[in-house]
């Protein structure tokens, strides 16, 4: 399998070789050259999702990894998810289905490729013998997601940018309480697009980037975007292959993409929804045509408070029609002007991949109440805009399934203000509150982040 950058201009790699550069050095995304077709999906139901996260991946990692090596991988990978369907989906009302992605050791649906790209990293170096240092940018879920797998893990430093102030507060101990020499949490004074902005500065600085084995993994790292692939077979198998349509939360673009990668293997998938809070610029972009970026606004849904949405640069890609020098023209513009108008073609492309929606704070804590009173069930918050944008979607006789993103107990104040309870923490994470806190604050500032990872970081 060969992986080429949105932008055209970077050499062709690997799976391996495009898992551990993250973004390619032309400043765009690896995508594979073409998907592969999946033969077999009618078998699938009634398989262990870890069967079923091997023969899905497997085309995509080519001969990067022995087949028991990805096996490996994977078992240990998803054997730290507290669930035994690992992904179960859930009824909420009839034809509405939740795909519950929060049962990993740190709660949301990040865990799903952090864990097996951290035991793919690790088989990969060992390989080869090479030290790398992976920065990471987080509006808070990517960062303890990535903290936790990879603590620990030989030939590997981590180190995690997140918004100062703008992360809950159990995302933010999640990120400062693991006690492993070679993790650090950075608290960067501004918002998560300053963090965006600034790791990729520093991929675009090529001396810093090879001097430190610079790699990331960001959820513009295609193997993160693999992994997320493999719980729309598992959902779909379970509603039997039906044409169905989905519902997904998005900030980054990650999770619905991989949805994409999904149906165009094959998956039965009729309608993908992309579903934003206030922090609408995907939801402008696809009805209006117009990607601009506004202001960020701090919502009760943090982890979707982005404006600068980077794996939507990969559904571009596909809109124009694999078209490397109009991206990087219209991501210069994105650089120089604040957005790009998207031209009339591609725009009817991903109008026929993609419908959208967005709902405000209020909805957002209504449809947390209505969930409750109607099932029991508490959602986060993310999970909430997902649940209150596929019920304007929703048409009889098709299955919904909305990605549920998130634990509650993640966002405790959310939940408080909607329902008034907070939401406790499942077991394994019950002494988060107890343990001492190990943080760095640093300004918004390249070099002063340059230095602080030189200084830091195992030689
Ligand atoms: C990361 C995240 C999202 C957004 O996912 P993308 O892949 O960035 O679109 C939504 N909800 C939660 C809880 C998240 O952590």
């Amino acid at each position: 399998m060969r992986y080429v950058s949105t932008r055209g201009q970077a050499p062709v790699l690997d799976f391996e070789q495009a898992m551990l550069s993250g973004l390619a050095r032309d400043g765009g995304l690896y995508l594979p050259e073409t998907v592969p077709a999946f033969s077999g999906i009618e078998d699938l139901d009634g398989l262990p999702y870890e069967e079923v996260a091997f023969r899905v991946i497997r085309p995509f990692t080519g001969d990067s990894f022995s087949d028991a090596d990805l096996r490996g991988a994977i078992e240990r990978a998803y054997g730290r998810i507290e669930h035994s369907a690992k992904a179960p989906l859930n009824q909420l009302a009839p034809g509405h289905h939740l795909l519950e992605l929060f049962h990993g050791p740190t709660l949301a649906f990040k865990d799903f490729a952090m864990q097996l790209i951290a035991q793919l990293f690790q088989i990969a170096l060992k390989r080869s013998g090479q030290r790398i240092t992976i920065v990471g940018a987080t509006s808070g879920d990517t960062g303890s997601a990535a903290i936790e797998a990879f603590r620990g893990i030989d030939n590997v430093d981590v180190f995690i940018m997140f918004p100062h102030g703008r992360v809950s507060e159990v995302q933010r101990r999640q990120m400062t309480t693991p006690d492993a020499a070679n993790v650090h949490a950075l608290a960067v004074t501004g918002h998560f697009d300053d963090c965006q902005a600034r790791l990729k500065d520093l991929f675009n600085d090529h001396d810093f980037r090879d001097g430190v084995g610079l790699a990331g993994v960001n959820s513009i790292n295609w193997a993160r975007v693999v992994a997320q692939i493999v719980y729309y077979f598992t959902a779909a198998a379970s509603l039997g292959m039906r044409p169905t349509d989905f519902c997904v939360p998005t900030g980054n673009f990650g999770d619905i993409f991989a949805g994409s990668v999904a149906r165009a293997m094959g998956v039965p998938i009729r309608r993908l929804i992309v579903a934003t809070n206030q922090n609408d610029i995907l939801h402008r972009a696809l009805t209006g045509g117009e990607y601009r970026v506004g202001e960020v606004h701090p919502t009760i849904s943090p982890s979707m408070d982005i404006q600068v949405s980077s794996n939507f640069e990969r559904a571009l890609y596909w809109a124009y029609g694999g078209d490397g020098s109009a991206i990087a023209q219209l991501m210069d513009e994105l650089r120089t002007g604040g957005g790009f108008a998207i031209s009339q073609g591609a725009r009817h492309a991903l109008q026929e991949q993609y419908l959208s929606g967005r709902v405000g704070e209020d909805e957002t804590l209504a449809m947390i109440r209505t969930v409750r009173e109607e099932t029991g069930q508490i959602l986060c918050p993310h999970s909430a805009v997902g649940v209150a944008v596929a019920r304007q979607h929703v048409e009889p006789g098709v299955p919904m399934v909305t990605l549920a993103t998130a634990h509650p107990a993640k966002f405790p104040d959310a939940v408080e203000k909607a329902v008034g309870i907070r939401p406790a923490l499942p077991p394994h994470m019950a002494g988060l509150f107890d343990l001492p806190e190990r943080v760095t604050r640093v300004d918004n500032d390249i070099e002063a982040l340059k230095s602080l990872i030189l200084e830091r970081r195992a030689h």
